[in-house]
C-alpha cells in the first residue's frame, strides 16, 4: 500500500485512501507514491520555498538600504535593486537545481 497520493494538478499531497484531491482532481492508479518519491518531492518543494524566501529577503534588504542611503532618488535604485534581487534569485534557483540533480545520482 502506498502511503500517499500526489496531485499532479495542484501538487497537494493527499492520504493514500483519497479518491479525489481537494482541487477536484480524481486520482488514478499511477498517482500512488512511495515514501521515497514523496521525500524527493518534499525536498524539492523545500528548496524552492527557501529560494523564494531568500529572494524576498534580498528585495527587502535592498529597499531598506536604498531608502536609508539614497533618500529621494530611491525610486531609481529600487528598480536596480529589484533587478539585482531577480538575478540573485535566479542564480540561487539554478544552484539549488544543480545540487538537487547531483544528489539524485
Ligand atoms: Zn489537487
Amino acid at each position: 500500500m502506498p502511503d500517499s497520493k500526489y496531485c499532479p494538478v495542484c501538487h497537494a499531497i493527499n492520504p493514500a485512501g483519497a479518491e479525489r484531491c481537494e482541487c477536484g482532481y480524481r486520482f488514478r492508479e499511477d498517482d500512488n507514491m512511495t515514501d521515497r518519491d514523496m521525500a524527493v518531492i518534499l525536498r524539492r518543494r523545500r528548496l524552492r520555498r527557501a529560494a523564494g524566501s531568500a529572494a524576498v529577503v534580498a528585495v527587502i534588504a535592498a529597499l531598506v538600504l536604498l531608502t536609508v542611503f539614497a533618500g529621494k532618488a530611491v525610486l531609481l535604485y529600487v528598480t536596480a535593486g529589484l533587478l539585482a534581487a531577480g538575478v540573485i534569485a535566479a542564480v540561487l534557483l539554478k544552484v539549488l537545481h544543480e545540487l538537487d540533480k547531483r544528489k539524485k545520482k
